[in-house]
């Protein structure tokens, strides 16, 4: 484990000629040309970015610490622009809709999650509803929008993409060159940045790709296959013949609660929350009236 770390770390280090490609790029991408320095605010959508020159997120993630630190650029990932909503309907209306709308779900938890979203505009997170429902963000977002039409609700939508602003002039390779010796000292202090990166994620059982991008606002990312909890979870995933072997092995010796039979298969809850489901319908385990579980005929 600590090993993938390293070896990921090792590759996406970004050494001088990579940061050189990335700033080009990314001038490019905002059509700044050369010599010129333009001081606009614009929205950076690093998936978006990361996809069009075949970046990895998290190099591109590490590059642009870099150019920050650096003082060539600043990027505010405050996210103060959250979009706002207010009910705008009849009470009598919205109690009908909670009941039979096609949208009912999702209004419930907007009524129960914001007090006062009746009577005056409420910023929202249109993640944590998503993620309440089990949809994805982008389903709130046009749900809401619809809504919005159907003058039920008042939705002032707003993305989350953080603001990146160019602080010098566009001299390609110059630029970078004044900072090469920072960017080769740093990479010296190897370790530093790997826990900057880490200190952002959360939550070690979701691609690390994507949780960066959630911090670049992009909600709806595949896992990217390659970072250590995408590798992690794709060597430990079992077949569903091996979880109900290994439940029925632990049961043997002792009777277990959910809890404790899942923390077996940590990466693999629901499926063993269907397979405990599917050994009880099938008479080989029984709970016990402790609530554990217990094989069949022991
Ligand atoms: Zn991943």
């Amino acid at each position: 484990m600590v090993e993938t770390t390293k070896h990921n770390f090792l590759k996406n280090r970004c050494d001088v000629a990579f940061i050189k490609t990335f700033y080009q790029k990314l001038n490019q991408y905002y059509n700044i040309a050369f010599g010129e320095l333009n001081s606009q605010i614009f929205q950076f959508d690093l998936q978006d970015f990361c996809s069009r020159y075949k970046f990895s997120v998290l190099k591109s993630y590490n590059a642009l610490q870099i150019l920050e630190k650096e003082g060539i650029l600043s990027i505010n990932y405050s996210f103060s622009k959250r979009s706002m909503l207010v009910i705008s309907c009849s009470e009598n209306e919205i109690y009908e809709l909670v009941n039979t709308s096609y949208y009912k779900h999702l209004l419930q938890l907007i009524l129960r999650t914001y007090g006062g979203i009746t009577s005056y505009p409420t910023s929202i997170d249109e993640y944590f509803l998503a993620k309440q429902l089990h949809w994805s963000r982008s389903q709130v977002v046009k749900s809401l929008k619809e809504l919005h039409k159907q003058e039920i609700v008042k939705y002032n939508y707003k993305n989350m993409f953080p603001e990146l602003q160019f602080l010098m002039a566009r001299e390609d390779d110059y630029t970078i060159n004044r900072i090469a010796r920072n960017i080769k000292q740093q990479n010296t202090l190897k370790y530093d940045k790997l826990k900057s990166v880490l200190s952002l994620i959360r939550n070690s059982e979701e691609c690390i790709s994507s949780q960066i991008l959630r911090y670049f606002g992009e909600i709806d990312t595949k896992p990217c296959g390659i970072c250590d909890v995408c590798q992690r979870k794709n060597t430990t995933k079992m077949t569903s013949k091996e979880i109900s072997t290994k439940i029925l092995n632990l049961l043997k010796d002792n009777q277990l609660s959910y809890v404790e039979i899942v923390e077996h298969f940590p990466y693999q809850k629901e499926e063993t929350t269907k397979m405990i489901e599917l050994l009880l319908e099938n008479n080989k385990i029984v709970v016990t009236s402790q609530e554990k579980f217990q094989l069949k005929n022991s």
